[in-house]
């Protein structure tokens, strides 16, 4: 078998095996770096940031299901001002990104965040990925039961974990038991969504979904998994992931390509030969209408006399001075804790009745409030050309400039329109599941290369599921306000009473 690039560094030594190496760099500095331990870095969740030949890089910090305490926001908050020249950016995967950093801070930013139970271990690299979840895990009153205690056994099962830290490309889980599909299940390459059997409940398990340059929606296997089963099943799939996934390609190795080859049912045949059990076939899966996953304004807990608040989070940047500002805040009127969600934004939760008002006083809460405009409040953003290596285009400040001209344009819209943004054919920015999805591209303008979008429309999960399309090809990056502007002029003037964008 030809293997690519990748797989001879990994062969030639696991990326979980760099530790020491970074420990040394940061004595010996950038210029001692292998070239291959680049790549391993990853498996610390350390990148290096645009330009490659600058001694700086990004660092991802995974937060299982979006869930900190308040020690954790602090340190994490703290690591982003003293290293990170206070960037802290939340990501679709409910992390945290840093930027800035060098290779000489690595070693105390690994001891700090090691301090509160953090790590960065595994938020890159061909491994299991920071697992995601509902946002509102363990508090909202619509999940069929608390999925948290299986969040933190999954990831413990996978962390630092030898025989899982070779995979043949990244692995990303989403664990929910809410209906509502806010954990995305369907672009993940492994998900567990809420399902019925008769009087029990337990978990789907949907494979093979992703994003990327050529998507795919997750399949289900058709069993019903029970809680106590999950763990095991979910590391029979990994397995196979691990010892039948593609390794010739980089960009056909994800196992969305392996499933969408070999079907849902022999896929399962071989998880079923991996744990020598069969599992009960059938089930209802759970679902109702997706909302996109956003949870803005108050919500009644299902712990009674207590609530969550939503926040926006203008495409997930903001600093660690407003970091510790929430930290105050969750502290001062909840328990302490945050969660951040895969749509970029940030939830204060367990506020209890009496507090709710004082808190929406907040002179934060002006800046990041609970009811946003709907089209900043609804727009997702990648890293983009601003640090990304491979962007083609800046994102972040070309969306938020986007929404704020339709926020004023569309002045108290009554529908939500979710705008993401790529910054290249990856899909970081999820671009492909927005109703407006945009994709960087490049275009030339008078002899000049420039920045442009292909803009696509339709997309969203749920019920319906489906990847939106592309209808305009590379729009110059100063007109695609305008053509957006002309997509929701058209839905407005042309829908029926109750028909949402995606309709
Ligand atoms: Fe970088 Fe492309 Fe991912 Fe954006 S989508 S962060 S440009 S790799």
């Amino acid at each position: 078998m030809a293997l690519n690039k990748e797989e001879q560094l990994k062969i030639d030594k696991d990326g979980l095996d760099v530790l020491a190496d970074i420990h040394r760099y940061a004595k010996e500095g950038f210029d001692a770096i292998d070239p291959g331990d680049f790549i391993r870095f990853k498996w610390y969740g350390i990148y290096q940031q645009k330009p490659k030949t600058d001694p700086y890089f990004m660092m991802r910090v995974k937060i299982p299901g979006g869930m900190l305490n308040y020690e954790q926001t602090v340190v994490v908050a703290e690591l982003a001002n003293k290293f990170g020249r206070g960037l802290a950016d939340v990501t679709t995967r409910q992390a945290i990104q840093y930027h800035w950093l060098q290779i000489e801070h690595m070693p105390e930013i690994f001891d700090r965040l090691a301090a509160v139970g953090m790590s960065p271990i595994q938020a890159c690299g061909d491994v299991v990925r920071n697992v995601i979840s509902s946002p509102v895990a363990g508090l909202d009153a619509k999940e069929l039961f608390d999925v948290r205690d299986l969040v933190w056994d999954v990831e413990k099962l996978f962390l630092s974990n030898k025989d899982f830290s070779n995979l043949p490309r990244k692995f990303k889980i989403s664990i929910s038991a809410d209906p509502r599909d806010l954990g995305h299940p369907d672009i993940n390459d492994l998900a567990l969504v809420p399902a019925r059997h008769g009087d029990e409940v337990g978990y789907h398990f949907l494979v093979g979904g992703g994003l990327s340059a050529k998507p795919h929606m997750a399949q289900n296997l058709g069993i019903f998994v029970r809680q106590e089963e999950a763990l095991e099943v979910i590391q029979a799939v990994v397995a196979v992931y691990r010892d039948n996934g593609y390794r010739e390609k980089r960009n056909h190795a994800r196992v969305k390509f392996l499933v969408a080859d070999w079907g849902a049912a022999k896929f399962l045949e071989h998880v079923e030969a991996v744990t020598g059990k069969t599992y009960t076939r059938g089930g209802e899966r759970q679902i109702e209408s997706w909302n996109g996953a956003y949870l803005y304004g108050v919500h009644p807990q299902k712990q009674v006399g207590l609530n969550f608040v939503g926040l926006s989070l203008p495409v997930g940047r903001i600093s660690g001075d407003i970091l510790l500002e929430f930290a105050r805040l969750a502290k001062t009127y909840g328990n302490g804790d945050l969660r951040t969600t895969n749509t970029q934004n940030i939830i204060i939760p367990n506020v209890a009745d009496e507090h709710v008002e004082a808190l929406l006083a907040e002179p934060l809460l002006q800046q990041f409030p609970a009811t946003p405009e709907k089209f900043i409040g609804h727009a997702v953003s990648c890293t983009g050309s601003e640090f990304c290596n491979l962007a083609l285009v800046e994102t972040k400040e070309r969306m938020k400039s986007i929404a704020y001209y339709l926020d004023e344009a569309f002045p108290s819209f009554d529908t939500p329109i979710r705008l993401h943004v790529n910054g290249c054919p990856n899909s970081c920015g999820q671009q492909q599941i927005a109703d407006i999805g945009l994709a960087g591209a490049l275009v030339r303008i008078d002899g000049k290369m420039q920045d442009a979008y292909d803009i696509s429309i339709g997309g969203g999960l749920g019920h319906d599921a489906k990847f939106n399309r592309k209808v305009i090809a590379k729009i110059p990056a100063d007109e695609v306000k305008y053509s957006i502007q002309a997509i929701v002029d058209h839905y407005v003037a042309t829908r029926e009473p109750g028909e949402s964008f995606r309709d």
